[in-house]
């Protein structure tokens, strides 16, 4: 079974890619591993991936391109889960599946509305001393914003601030939209509520993924 997840960020994409993927005992495939993999092989391609990271760009689409290919070559199955992130990226990898007669099952979409995702990223605090990562709705201290841990005041990121979250939330739909609309021509879209609580989308999910994988010899 081939799946790529589309969510915007604090949908839990991430964390319901990797449960499906273990479930299916297929690999997850996550940008961030694939760049990490790759700056730790250290050859030339992974050593221009290092200074990109440490400069703090994006990856040009040409480089990612090129280590999602590497790796979806040696694999049958798999979850493609930040990857592709604009259409540029799923034309590109359109183009490789079709080379490699690997085409896709399913794309599926956890949605999440804007203020739900607002609520969710914006009530996020961390320890600035021991970094313990809190919730102030669903993982609170015992005491008013202290940590548990190691009695520091707990703090807000820069990038869970509420302004910071919806440009991101903006920006995610302006760059997925056309992805999943290009997806939507000739791929199975799935698409789940992703408000509710993480047991049970991924509940949903499996329900979901329940023919195609019966379907599936992998
Ligand atoms: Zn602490």
């Amino acid at each position: 079974m081939r799946l790529i997840f589309f969510g915007p960020p604090g949908a839990g994409k991430g964390t319901q890619a990797k449960k499906v993927a273990e479930k299916l005992g297929i690999e997850h495939i996550s940008t961030g591993d694939i760049l990490r993999e790759a700056v730790n092989k250290g050859n030339d391609l992974g050593k221009k991936v290092q200074v990109i990271i440490e400069k703090g760009e994006l990856v040009p689409d040409e480089i990612m391109n090129e280590l999602v290919k590497m790796k979806i070559k040696e694999l049958n199955s798999f979850i493609l889960d930040g990857y592709p992130r604009t259409l540029e990226q799923a034309k590109s990898l359109d183009k490789i599946l079709k080379e490699l007669n690997k085409p896709i099952d399913a794309v599926v979409l956890i949605d999440v509305s804007e203020e739900e995702v607002v609520k969710r990223i914006s009530s996020r605090r961390v320890c600035p001393n021991c970094g313990r990562v809190y919730n102030l709705i669903t993982l609170k201290p015992k005491n008013d914003e202290i940590c548990d841990n190691c009695g520091t005041k707990i703090i807000q990121r820069k990038d869970d601030r509420e302004d910071i979250v919806r440009e991101r939330y903006k920006i995610y739909q302006k760059t997925t939209h056309p992805v999943i609309e290009f997806y939507r021509k000739n791929n199975t879209i799935i698409t789940i509520d992703g408000s509710k609580d993480v047991e049970e989308v991924t509940k949903e999910l499996f329900n979901m993924l329940g023919r195609f994988s019966q379907n599936d010899n992998n």
